[in-house]
């Protein structure tokens, strides 16, 4: 086995919404690329949606005839694990669940060359626990792409227990010829990104249950500089995906604060996709309009889940969302989940649409002062409870007079 290794045909598992826009990426960079679904339907529509594509550039003039017909012939559909035996590195981009995931990379690894990386576009799962059904967990990685994956920036390079250096300098060097903002997390539930996206999304779901509206909570985030609040969010990447992920793993479901999100996908309400969502949308629209069915539909479970409900200002609603991600990335910070601050800060303005001129959520509490920070988590937690308790990171940097942008591998 080598030390380097030199990626130039790869393979995607999958052909839904993200394999689509890894496959486009890849072969974007010139890359060569075996797409294999188990779904043959899946592929053929995929790749129908890749010649539109590459047309539609053509006509906007950013790509030739001869370039976009390069990028079509590196694509090639495959309807068998052994055809991707001779390639270099693998993309998964199946469903989230984690004992589908674990099967496909026991084919992977008894089919592909043993010098072959194997990858998975998992948002949430154990990379480890991926890893750990195959031979070759050294070479075993998480790539996770942002949706749409050709049109985002961030790829966040997730580093199991067992990746080898070698392994992740080669993710790296394949991040950069995508033209992506790389960054390296370590390996947790949901990584960098998705973990912080957690905490900022229960405050948001607990806001709507005690009184906000889903709009005056989107309102108040995009006032802050957010391109999009996390209702909105929700409706432009499908409120069913994490829905069936839930009922998949067969847990979760009980939770009070997806009571809403159930609701909603229970009457069909999955997100933009389909016209009604948190929102509503004309037909061909994407603009969010306000529906009161939602706001009825909230109060009703709220009423059902015991919760009093009151009037909340945009103030809290910034308050809750933004100290519950700075919160989380102190934590991961300090756990050496991220590197340095601008990691976490890089992941929430290419990954997130955090705003770019307040540098991210590290940097804006850096500016807050994390003396003045930590009484305000305190206050929180008198108010609303233990999940509020600051990160010991920030007691320690605070007690020094130090700053989040000091940390480097979770150490002052
Ligand atoms: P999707 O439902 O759009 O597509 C999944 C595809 O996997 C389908 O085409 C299906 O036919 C195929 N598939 C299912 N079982 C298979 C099997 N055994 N072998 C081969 N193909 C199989 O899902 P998606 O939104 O593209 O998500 C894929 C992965 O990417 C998930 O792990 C998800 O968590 C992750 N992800 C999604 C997003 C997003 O916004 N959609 C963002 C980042 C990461």
């Amino acid at each position: 086995m080598s030390n380097s290794y030199d990626v130039q045909q790869t393979a995607v598992i999958g052909a839904g919404t993200m394999g689509r826009g890894i496959v486009i990426s890849l072969a974007q960079a010139g890359l060569a690329v075996r797409w294999l679904d188990n779904d043959a339907k899946a592929t053929a529509a995929g790749l129908e949606m890749l010649a539109q594509h590459w047309a539609q550039q053509v006509a906007k003039g950013r790509l030739d005839q001869t370039q976009a017909d390069a990028c079509l012939a590196r694509v090639q559909p495959a309807s068998a694990y052994a055809e991707l035996a001779e390639v270099d590195l693998v993309i998964e981009a199946v469903y989230e669940n984690l004992a589908l995931k674990q099967e496909i990379f026991r084919t992977l690894d008894s089919t592909l060359n043993a010098g072959a990386i194997l990858a998975s576009n998992t948002s949430a799962l154990d990379i480890d626990a991926i890893a750990g059904v195959t031979g070759r967990p050294a070479q075993v990685l998480g790539l996770h792409f942002f949706s749409p994956a050709h049109v985002m920036k961030l790829l966040e390079i997730v580093r199991g227990r067992d990746t080898a250096p070698a392994v992740l300098e080669a993710a790296q060097a394949l991040g950069r010829r995508l033209g992506k903002e790389v960054v390296v997390a370590g390996n947790c539930p949901g990584f960098i990104g998705n973990r912080m996206l957690a905490t900022y999304v229960a405050e948001a779901r607990k806001l709507l249950l005690e009184g906000a509206t889903a709009q005056q909570v989107d309102q108040a985030l995009q006032a802050f500089g957010f391109a999009m609040g996390p209702f909105r969010m929700y409706d432009v990447v499908g409120i069913d995906l994490e829905w069936r992920a839930r009922q998949l793993a067969g847990q979760g479901m009980e939770a009070a604060l997806v009571q809403v999100d159930n609701a909603l996908c229970a009457q069909g309400r999955f997100g933009q996709k389909v016209g009604v969502g948190y929102y509503r949308y004309a037909p061909g629209s994407r603009e969010a309009q306000h529906d009161p069915e939602v706001d009825a539909m909230v109060i009703q479970i709220a009423q059902d889940l015991g919760v009093r409900r009151r009037v909340i200002d945009a103030e809290e609603i910034r308050e809750r969302c933004l100290l519950a991600l700075v919160n989380e990335g102190a934590k991961i910070l300090e756990e050496g989940i991220a590197d340095c601050s601008e990691d976490i800060d890089r992941v929430y303005r290419f990954g997130y649409g955090f705003p770019a001129e307040v540098g991210g959520p590290m940097r804006w509490a850096d500016t807050q002062g994390l003396g003045a920070l930590l009484a305000r988590l305190e206050r929180l937690q008198g108010l609303f409870g233990e999940h509020w308790r600051a990160a010991g990171l920030l007691l320690r940097l605070a007690s020094e007079g130090k700053s989040l942008a000091d940390v480097r591998g979770g150490r002052p």
